[in-house]
């Protein structure tokens, strides 16, 4: 071989192998989150043989099912556990230590995603006033920004705006909540004006044609075995009807306008309609730069429903198995604009929720409603005989307690003694089982899973400085004697459903423990991306399958 063709040889082959190399990093055209506001993880099999074969089957069969995943934090609400699921994060961290949460110092209140330096779009007033400038973590969302220089799209949906805002995070494209009349709005935060085709849809009056057809069950109403009988006392019902029962006729869901839809299945439908919408007209997952978008939908009318008539009614099986039929109807959507297999998907919820406490009662389980001696008020007069001074708990929402510090220092009060009169108090009100000062969470005898839930969710500036952990199925003194609530480390508030399905993931199921915080490092692995800069999860690595 002569020297000059081994020279051209060695070239090519060198050649070859760089091309070899090239070959593309494999991702998701799309990755879209689902957040079923208050679904327990019972409800998937609750209502099993009751749904069809391409909604929660269709996952459950070509998916992968955690089936132990519980919320690791407290109080199990709404925004903070969008905020988990989205960060992969802890109150103690994230900061957002409920929907409305109190400043401690100061003493004054903070809804989770408000800021008042922007303005709504499509909205005038408190409601627009939105953007995740209080989350003070990135979001999963965020990372896939960041990993793509901004060329993936990221893009928010839920009727509720802390749904939508906190999983788009902080450098999304838009988040979309309800304005007036069901129209869907944004803020000055994210865009200039309502894009061309969000003015469209709200222009077409979309609801309209569910609430047109009432809401009636979708099978007979006889074969409805797994609820109450439809009219009991411990359901409340729509406002306008005379009892809380089914059919409920389109005059009176159309009574005051659209915004109804919201108490009603169709608010899923309406949601999912909207986020159909928003991937043909943004053409998600057809990113012209070949990397990766992210919609984040929450559906809120799931919560809605289930405070007002509770775990055990007809209304709350209607509308899982509605929703069963509208996730088929999604991705058979999905499957023809993204590609069957090209889009990752995974459902989970923010919380779940208790048995109705009178129904629970009467069928002879423990439980209760806390007297008054664990209110505000009545604390403050104990507090008054005591140290003289008026008012020195703010607040007793959420399950802590807030000081009124500026009192404290202006009188010079010992606030030590202040918290461990408070602590002694509480322990001896029917229904706590703890109350806890947060200073002293590593000495305190607490139940080990508790104490964590605990430490985890204590942030000094947003967190009240005593907490209040009720026994099961023990509620708030003013707590609503209809419907349901949630909030508790219980399992009925904590165990909630983790589904995987589509591109990247394996067929299959598993029953060892997992946390919601492990959702978001767990997206980062499938996506080859960084985990959000607070992330305390673990990636679950049991579901992937990687090209
Ligand atoms: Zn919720």
């Amino acid at each position: 071989m002569n020297k000059r063709f081994l020279f051209f040889f060695l070239c090519g082959f060198y050649c070859y192998s760089c091309f070899a190399q090239t070959e593309a990093l494999k991702r998701p055209k799309l990755v879209v989150g689902l957040v079923v506001d208050q679904m327990r993880w019972d409800y998937l099999y609750r209502f099993y043989d009751r749904y069809g074969e391409g909604g929660f089957k269709r996952i459950l069969r070509t998916g992968f099912s955690h089936e132990n995943t519980y919320i690791d934090h407290l109080p199990t609400v709404t925004a903070i556990g969008h905020t988990a699921v989205y960060t992969g994060s802890v109150p103690s961290i994230h900061g957002i230590t409920g929907n409305d949460f109190i400043i401690e110092h100061t003493g004054q209140g903070m809804y989770c995603t408000e800021d008042a330096t922007v303005q709504g779009l499509g909205v005038e007033g408190r409601k627009g006033h939105m953007s995740p400038r209080n989350l003070l973590v990135s979001t999963i969302t965020d990372e896939l920004k960041l990993a793509t220089n901004f060329r993936s799209k990221v893009i928010g949906i839920a009727i509720k705006d802390r749904g939508s805002i906190l999983p788009a995070g902080h450098f999304a494209d838009a988040a979309y909540w309800f304005g007036p009349d069901a129209s869907w709005v944004s803020s000055t935060y994210y865009l200039k004006a309502l894009p061309q085709w969000v003015q469209q849809f709200n222009g077409r009056q979309h609801g309209r044609k569910y609430l047109e057809k009432g809401w009636n069950t979708l099978y007979p109403i006889e074969s409805y075995k797994q609820s109450s009988p439809d009219n009991n006392r411990y359901e409340g019902h729509l406002e306008g009807t005379a009892s809380p029962t089914l059919p409920i006729p389109a005059e009176t869901l159309l009574k005051n306008g659209l915004e109804v839809i919201r108490d009603t299945p169709f608010g899923n439908s309406y949601t999912l309609d909207f986020a159909k919408e928003a991937v043909k007209q943004e053409r998600l997952g057809n990113n012209p730069e070949h990397v990766p978008d992210f919609l984040a939908v929450s559906l809120s009318s799931t919560d809605g429903i289930g405070h007002k008539f509770g775990v055990n009614a007809l209304e709350v099986e209607d509308m899982y198995l509605r929703l069963d039929q509208d996730l088929a109807e999604f991705f058979d959507f999905l499957d023809g604009e993204v590609g069957k297999g090209e889009y990752t998907f995974f459902l989970t919820a923010d919380h779940g929720a208790s048995h109705n406490n009178p129904f629970f009662i009467d069928h002879k389980g423990a439980g209760g409603y806390m007297p008054q001696e664990a209110s505000a008020d009545y604390l403050n007069q104990a507090l008054k005989q005591q140290f003289g001074y008026d008012s020195l708990v703010i607040s007793t929402a959420n399950y802590q307690i807030h000081l009124n510090h500026a009192t404290i220092a202006a009188k010079e009060l010992n606030e030590a003694a202040i918290r461990s009169f408070l602590v002694k108090a509480l322990r001896r009100v029917e229904g706590v089982a703890y109350a806890v000062d947060m200073d002293s969470l590593s000495t305190g005898t607490i139940a080990q899973p508790i104490r964590e839930r605990l430490i985890n969710s204590y942030h000094y500036e947003r967190s009240g400085v005593i907490t209040i952990i009720p026994y099961p199925q023990w509620k708030g003194g003013n707590s609503s004697q209809t419907g349901t609530g949630h909030g508790t480390w219980n399992p009925y508030d904590a165990h909630i459903p983790l589904l995987w399905m589509g591109w990247g993931i394996k067929q299959g199921a598993s029953n060892r423990v997992t946390f919601m915080t492990d959702i978001a490092p767990t997206l980062a692995a499938l996506l080859h991306i960084q985990e959000p800069n607070g992330n305390v999860g673990r990636p679950l690595t049991d579901l992937l399958n990687l090209p």
